[in-house]
């Protein structure tokens, strides 16, 4: 529990306890659920996984479909208006589909979002269009088939690009790609990416690495801080102007005449948390009210042991009650934390 609880006043403590939706001391209230569906990947990408791939639980530790079907309603009841499927990799579920038409169709979260690698999305997406989904979110570190090779340790470049093209002639409303931005690493790529936004209708997102990676690669003097990556754009590009996007993307331009956007996240830098507005469940069903905050509180065992709606209401509650000020502050609290973003979902 966090220290400074007992500074809080007990009248506050009781208003956001009985609230109907998710608040905390800081005014912020939390509205967008990221729910990580598996720990499972087809791919290996070197920031995220060892090459043997993490240690999985056993199946039946992972929440099943009615477990996931249940926590999206219960949250839906908790006033969420947004919820991305993440992983691990999503498009290894066969119930994906299934699992976002009952979050758009059922419970009517307005919008329904997908991080996915991009490599399963020409099979899926003809179902995922149908379901719903409001936009998809593509990771893609390098447009050089022998870098995405070393970075992703698959061959796989030229389907994830066909099935970027596959996504711009869907029906599904936003398509962005993840590019994690690192020195000496990928950092001259900057105006491919940004030429990548001329003709595609897309928002390439430049990302800070963060810290969850077996391999500590974020301690070699890659890291390539949000503030150097935008000094670079504003040098390197002309024709880029300051346009608005979602919460998240702290800093994001339009090239003069093209047809995508650019956006740099400041994910390490973590100077958005005080907007934050997450709440993120990791596959085996723990609730995380911050990505830095080691402490989780297990929904999944709570529910196994037949809690009702009410109780595992007051558990989330309770953890977001207590939820730091900010990322740096979560993080100064010891603990283990888990070894790799694909258990956390990112
Ligand atoms: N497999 C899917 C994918 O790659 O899009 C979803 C899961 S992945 C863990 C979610 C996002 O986390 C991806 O955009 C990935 O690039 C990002 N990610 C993974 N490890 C990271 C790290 N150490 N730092 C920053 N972003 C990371
Ligand atoms: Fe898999 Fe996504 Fe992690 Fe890459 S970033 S290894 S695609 S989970």
């Amino acid at each position: 529990m966090n220290n400074n609880s007992n500074n809080y006043a007990p009248r506050d403590s009781d208003i956001l306890r009985s609230s109907s939706k998710i608040l905390d001391h800081h005014d912020r209230e939390f509205d967008y659920l990221r729910l990580a569906v598996n720990e499972k990947c087809n791919l290996r990408c070197i920031y995220c996984m060892p090459e043997k791939g993490v240690k999985l639980l056993n199946k039946d530790q992972y929440l099943s479909k009615s477990e996931i079907k249940r926590i999206i309603s219960l949250f839906t009841q908790m006033g969420i208006s947004k919820i991305r499927f993440t992983g691990g990799e999503p498009l290894l579920r066969e119930d994906i589909s299934e699992l976002i038409r009952y979050a758009k169709n059922e419970c009517k979260i307005k919008q329904v979002h997908l991080t996915t690698n991009g490599i399963l999305l020409n099979k899926y997406l003809d179902q995922l269009s149908r379901a719903g989904l409001s936009g998809i979110n593509i990771s893609l570190d390098s447009l050089r088939p022998e870098r995405f090779k070393k970075i992703t340790r698959r061959d796989k470049l030229q389907q994830v690009l066909d099935n970027i093209i596959l996504v711009q002639d869907s029906v599904i409303p936003s398509l962005k790609i993840n590019v994690v931005f690192m020195r000496g690493f990928n950092d001259d790529e900057l105006l491919d990416f940004v030429e990548f936004t001329k003709t595609n209708h897309l928002t390439v997102r430049f990302i800070e690495l963060m810290p969850f990676d077996a391999h500590q690669i974020w301690k070699t003097g890659k890291f390539y801080k949000s503030e150097d990556i935008l000094n670079d754009l504003k040098h390197k590009v002309k024709g880029l102007h300051p346009i608005t996007g979602s919460n998240t993307e702290h800093y994001i331009f339009q090239v003069d005449g093209y047809l995508g956007k650019i956006a740099i996240i400041p994910s390490y830098s973590r100077n958005l948390c005080i907007n934050c507005n997450r709440i993120r469940i990791t596959a085996d069903g723990s609730l995380r009210n911050c990505l830095y905050s080691k402490e989780e509180r297990s929904l999944r065992d709570l529910i196994r042991k037949g809690a009702l709606d009410q109780e595992l209401k007051e558990m989330v509650r309770d953890s977001f009650f207590t939820k730091h000020k900010d990322g740096w502050e979560a993080q100064r609290v010891k603990g283990n934390n888990r070894e790799s973003m694909t258990q956390i979902g990112g």
